[in-house]
């Protein structure tokens, strides 16, 4: 966005993602603070997935510096330019990852959330020893059993977790969910902390912008906020 008169909008948007972001804070204090827990023990991260490099800014400018993107190739085009800027910024990938793609993720994040199949797992280990890069990881769970949904099953969810730590040595600290869209979100919260309870894991991803009050109150470490903070995405291209 050029610096310009015309940037009206961009000053706009600047105003409404660091009015946002407060708000989204409050809340998260606010459930915390009830739930007798400390506000400094959870972390909002700001997904910026589909929103252009001019809100991810903003956000930035507003002092933001923990943000989730859901695809590889998204985040190469957009966070280059701006982590050049802000060198300590965190950016967490939470989307599905795919094999071919491991180069590239373990290269550009800090965090991988969607570890959850042991061919990833594996090509995970084989990039991070060439690398000498190691991104923290988290397994992700089909707390819901959906079909068409990312995650190891809650049954797999022990051994899958002892094998990434313990046969294949990669950085395991926590979990990530995504409840059914359509369900109340508290059983599947609970079920996720208690495998990361018996599993040793500290790290809970958990929440998003229509539960992560709820999900706080269940004990999230990291809640991850898009609308909230960035307004309504814009539809996916067709064709
Ligand atoms: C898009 C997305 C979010 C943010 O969702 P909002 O409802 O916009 O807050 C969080 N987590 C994952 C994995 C997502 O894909």
């Amino acid at each position: 966005m050029p610096e310009d008169g015309s940037s009206s909008q961009g000053g706009a948007a600047f105003l409404d993602i660091a009015a946002n972001l407060a708000t989204v804070r409050e809340r998260i204090a606010a459930a915390a603070r009830a739930a007798d827990r400390d506000p400094a023990a959870i972390t909002l991260v700001a997904v910026s997935k589909t929103h252009g490099i001019d809100r991810a800014r903003a956000a930035l400018t507003a002092g933001h510096r923990v943000f989730g993107e859901n695809r590889v190739q998204e985040a190469y085009r957009k966070w280059p330019p701006l982590r050049a800027a802000f060198p300590n910024l965190e950016l967490r990938l939470n989307g599905p990852l795919q094999t071919n793609k491991v180069g590239e993720a373990v290269a550009l994040f800090d965090v991988i959330e969607t570890v959850d199949r042991p061919k990833l797992a594996a090509a995970l280990a084989r990039e991070m020893d060439r690398q000498g890069r190691r991104p923290t990881c988290l397994i992700q769970v089909n707390t819901g059993a959906e079909p068409q949904k990312a995650g190891v099953a809650p049954e797999d969810a022990d051994a899958f977790i002892a094998h990434c730590r313990d046969d294949l040595g990669l950085p395991i600290v926590g979990l990530m969910c995504i409840p059914p869209a359509d369900e109340e979100p508290s059983p599947h919260f609970a079920l996720l902390r208690e495998i990361a309870r018996r599993t040793g894991l500290s790290v809970l991803s958990m929440g998003m912008s229509g539960d992560f009050d709820v999900a706080v109150t269940l004990g999230a470490t990291h809640v991850r906020v898009g609308t909230a903070i960035f307004g309504a995405r814009p539809p996916p291209p067709t064709g």
